[in-house]
This record gives structure tokens, sequence and C-alpha cells, in this order.
């Protein structure tokens, strides 16, 4: 009928095509085993998109994961059941991650039981020896999330991700919502257990004061590329890009007689609508016309540096 027909042209004129949003583009990172990679950028760069698709939580639209070389994509279903098992994400807000419903014991001992990985007579030395593991007095954990500290919380945290006995773990920004004394035990923790259970990790983070400390490797994100990567201490001391040089310039330090890059200026483009060229171009001090034509490639700069700035070539 025509009245129908209109009524459906008006839909099908109503309904816009989402906006295609490219929260990562051209990524390349590689983990090695035992490594701390810290990857470190500003809100809304695509650190924590990169950590969630690496973590398996998001499912990148294109491109491919490979774990141990083998692509996620082609996995069979078990070895699929196993990476999900061996890879676990740590997050900022840990009274989210957590059932407040539970006590303590009951949230450490659900994956681990439901995956077959401890028997019901185990239960309570599994729960204390990863409760332990964690720095969380075991005594404790008939108690629910809610009667304790945002530091315990995580640690909480920390041992229900190691009770399924990950290989490797992406934390998100998991230390930047704790004092900062408490923040400083966490990543103690953290590198406590990097060597007791052999442990990798992707530690994502705004804070490159955090990440210094941390990390054996260090890559930079801008608008969804890596821009820089480097070893912690060429990182830190030969930097070479000028948005990395720019976020040094805001870590507090004292150096006598070092160059200080000024603070990032002006705000991060909207993904949505990136700029043309090289991403950082309209922040740049050193931008020239190529740098608002053409995106720069990734260079090695110094062994195991790589930079994407037009200035290296
Ligand atoms: Fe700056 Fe150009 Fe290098 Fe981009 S490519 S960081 S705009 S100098």
């Amino acid at each position: 009928k025509p009245d129908l027909a209109a009524k459906i042209a008006l839909k099908l004129k109503l309904a816009k095509p989402a906006p295609v949003v490219h929260a990562l583009d051209d990524v390349s990172l590689t983990i090695r085993e035992g490594e701390v990679v810290g990857l470190v950028g500003e809100s809304g760069c695509g650190k924590s998109t990169l950590g969630r698709v690496i973590a398996g939580i998001t499912n990148p639209s294109a491109g491919h994961i490979l774990w141990k070389g083998v692509d996620r994509g082609a996995m069979t279903g078990r070895q699929r059941h196993e990476l999900g098992l061996a890879t676990q994400m740590i997050f900022q807000n840990p009274m989210a991650a957590l059932n407040p419903r539970m006590t303590v014991e009951d949230l450490i001992w659900e994956a681990p039981h439901t995956h077959g990985l401890a028997r019901a007579p185990e239960r309570n030395a599994y729960v204390d020896r990863y409760l332990t593991l964690a720095g969380f007095d075991p005594a404790m954990k008939k108690r629910f999330p809610h009667q304790f500290s945002g530091g315990q919380r995580q640690r909480v945290n920390i041992a229900r991700a190691l009770a399924v006995q990950p290989k490797f773990l992406v934390c998100d920004e998991s230390v930047a919502a704790l004092d900062v004394s408490i923040q400083a035990q966490v990543i103690n923790l953290f590198m406590e257990l990097r060597d007791k259970l052999d442990l990798t990790y992707l530690f994502v983070s705004h804070d490159l004061g955090v990440v210094e400390h941390i990390s054996d490797r260090v890559a930079i994100m801008y608008l969804g590329r890596i821009v820089e990567e480097a070893p912690v201490e060429e990182i830190f001391r030969h930097a070479n890009h000028p948005y990395t040089r720019a976020l040094l310039a805001e870590v507090p330090r004292i150096e006598p007689g070092k160059r200080r890059f000024k603070a990032v200026e002006g705000e991060l483009p909207s993904p949505l609508n990136p700029p043309k060229g090289c991403h950082f171009h309209p922040r740049c001090p050193l931008a020239t016309a190529r740098c608002r034509e053409e995106i720069p490639v990734k260079r090695e700069v110094a062994p195991g540096h790589f930079s994407a700035c037009h200035l290296n070539s």
C-alpha cells in the first residue's frame, strides 16, 4: 500500500549509519614472554581498547592477535578457552569487578572451581594460597568486598585473577585509583609476582612515573597509533617523538641542566575525525607542511627503538 511504502521510506531515511571510529589504527605490538610492557598515552588515545583487544575482551574488526605464534582467530575452542584463562585483565576499579554479594573466599574460588583447576577438598588451601600471594590476609576471606579499602579490594582482584593460573596479565590503570603509598605497594606486588609466577605484563597507564618504575619496554600511543616504542631507559633518556617528549615534560623530575620540553598543549582530537597526515601535527611545535599531509612510518632510530616521525627521514 502507498501509506506503508511511505512509512518504510521514512524509516529508511531516518536510519543513519553509525559513524565508524578507528580506535586503533595500524597497531603492531610484540610482547615477549616474561616482559613488562608499559602502554602509555592520554585518556582516549586507545590504550585501554588495545588492552581489551589483547586480553580478548573486545573483538577487533580487523587484524590478528597471535599467542605463541598461533592466530587467535584460527584457534580451536579448547585453545581459545586455555588462552582465556592464561590471559587475565585487572581493571582500575576493583569494586566493579567484584560481585558485592559474594565473600572474598567465594570470589577467589568461583573461577578455578568452574574451570576444573582445583577440586572441592582443596578449596581452603587453594583460596588461602592465592590470597597470600596477593598479600591479603586469608583470615578475612569470609568478609565481603565493601568491607575493605580500595587497596585491599585490588589485592582480592589480583588474587582472583591469579587463581586461574594465568601467564599474562593486562593491567589497565590498575593502580590509578589508589593512594600513592598503596600504589607503590601494589606495584611492588606485581613485580614480586612476576618473579614468583613467571608472569608477563601489559601495563596500561597514563602515568609515566609508574610506567618507568615497572616496565622493561614502553610503547607510546597517540590517537589509536603507537608512535614510539623502546626499552624503558631509551624512552626516558633519549625520547625521539615530539609527543613522548611533551609527555615526559609532565613527569616531575629534578635533573639540573637537562633540557625540558613544553607540556602537551591543546586537546586530543576526536578519533571520529582524526587530523590528516601525522595525527599529532595540530599540537606539534615541530610540524612541517609534510606532517600535515603524510602519515609518518615507524623507523628504527636506535637498536630496538622505533619512532614514527618525519624528522627521522
Ligand atoms: Fe611532529 Fe611532524 Fe613528527 Fe608528527 S611527524 S610528530 S607533526 S614533526
